[in-house]
């Protein structure tokens, strides 16, 4: 038996730390978190301001950063487990947690230069900078490597000159950094002609539009034009050498964490959508006793709850595979791709448990569903997945 094969089965046991920091974050989540404010939020499309620094203060954002930078060492099962408990109510917690933990933590520190590491990492541990990301564009979904938005080098090569045009950026208006994908070599051959830059979106230049959407609601998601966008050099991903070398920083092990936290976010919601269907079933009595006695409803709750302890297995099994240092993009994509799918047709199943109170705004189901519709789309689509397992696998095409 190889290597790998053993060790696959290998995880087990929650390590006590991530067991004691899921206590804190229920308890933050019951405190700071109620369900009648979080529905206002997601009317209002927005997170209060004073919720993700009272987060941080739970000192957990430094949990993607390395101890030499002020972090408590990169521990993703914690950073797993950090997004399920926060997403018991949305993504709104979560969301804030993962742009500075996950876009601005593990990015710089897998992609950043020194002097980037050194300032910027500390700070993202503290939890005082989010990122955003500038991926999307209007012309380009899941294939990054067309962006057309472009980086150039002035005359004297001290400064960066970005124009183009983003789209679905998610944490534009609150972001210090949008972490933004752009070709930086017309000439040079596909895939080696990208660069990723830092670029502040107050900066003189950004322009942003936020575009109306249903889903993840814990922010806007927004246009960001970009014209003569002049930023020092440092300001390049990865310093000097980062040069054309965006395409590896994204398809790196970056990515598998990026996998992970959507996956989370996914699971998450869908482990809210089956407690809220679970527990309401147990209280609406139809033809004198609890639906839940009723065995079609009983079996749905049933099979939904089994589901989702399999979208556990693959998440975890994945973020225990990247914690521990083993190849992981495979089984990484395999998760994202499962758990997105599952997540749909579970909340979809919980939804018809509630009955009409699933498509009220008085209950979040309605949330729930909305936010997990997004799922097989964002962060690279179901069949992006599909199609990376494939080729990574080495199925012939
Ligand atoms: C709420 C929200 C927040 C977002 N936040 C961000 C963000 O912060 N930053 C950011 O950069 N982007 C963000 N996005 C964009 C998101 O990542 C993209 O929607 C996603 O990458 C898919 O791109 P697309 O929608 O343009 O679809 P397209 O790439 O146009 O694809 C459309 C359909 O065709 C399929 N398809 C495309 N190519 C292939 C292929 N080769 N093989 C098989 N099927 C294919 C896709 O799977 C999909 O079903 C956000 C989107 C939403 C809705």
């Amino acid at each position: 038996m190889g290597q790998e094969a053993r060790e696959a089965v290998d995880f087990a046991e929650e390590p006590d730390h991530v067991t004691a920091l899921r206590d804190t974050l229920r308890r933050f989540v019951e405190q700071e978190m109620p369900r009648e404010r979080v529905r206002e939020w997601d009317r209002e499309h927005r997170t209060p301001p004073e919720l993700f620094p009272k987060l941080a203060a739970l000192g957990v954002c430094g949990v993607t950063v390395d101890e030499a930078y002020g972090g408590q060492g990169r521990d993703l099962v914690a950073a797993v487990a950090i997004i399920e408990e926060l997403c018991r109510r949305g993504s709104f917690a979560a969301g804030h947690f993962i742009h500075c933990a996950f876009y601005g933590g593990i990015n710089i520190s897998e992609n950043g230069s020194e002097q980037q590491k050194r300032e910027l990492l500390p700070r993202l541990a503290r939890g005082e900078l989010r990122f955003a990301y500038g991926l999307s564009e209007p012309e380009v979904g899941g294939d990054l490597a067309s962006v057309r938005t472009r980086v150039r080098r002035s005359d004297d090569g001290a400064k960066l000159i970005v124009n183009g045009f983003k789209r679905w950026c998610t944490g534009a208006d609150f972001a210090d950094y949008i972490y933004c994908l752009a070709c930086s070599d017309t000439d040079a051959p596909r895939y080696q002609n990208l660069s990723f830059v830092l670029i502040p979106p107050n900066a003189p230049g950004v322009t942003i539009h936020p575009i109306d959407h249903m889903n993840l609601r814990y922010t806007l998601s927004s246009d960001v034009i970009l014209e003569d966008v002049e930023l020092p050099i440092e300001n390049l991903v990865g310093g000097e050498p980062g040069w054309n070398q965006g395409w590896p920083m994204l398809i790196g092990p970056a990515l598998d964490a990026e996998k992970l936290e959507i996956t989370a976010v996914t699971f998450g919601i869908a482990q809210a959508a089956v407690e809220d269907a679970w527990q309401y079933a147990q209280e609406r009595r139809q033809f004198g006793r609890p639906i839940s006695g009723h065995q079609a409803v009983r079996h749905t709750l049933v099979e939904a709850r089994t589901r989702l302890q399999a979208c556990r297995h693959m998440l975890y099994h994945a973020a225990w595979l990247a914690q521990s240092g083993r190849p992981c993009s495979t089984e990484a994509s395999m998760a994202k791709l499962f758990v997105a799918d599952t997540a749909v047709e579970i909340v979809l199943a919980c939804q018809r448990v509630l009955g009409a109170y699933g498509l009220s705004e008085g209950y979040d189901m309605e949330r729930h569903v909305r936010d997990l519709l997004g799922m097989p789309i964002v962060g690279g689509s179901s069949e992006m997945q599909k199609n990376n397992i494939a080729n990574r696998l080495g199925l012939a095409s």
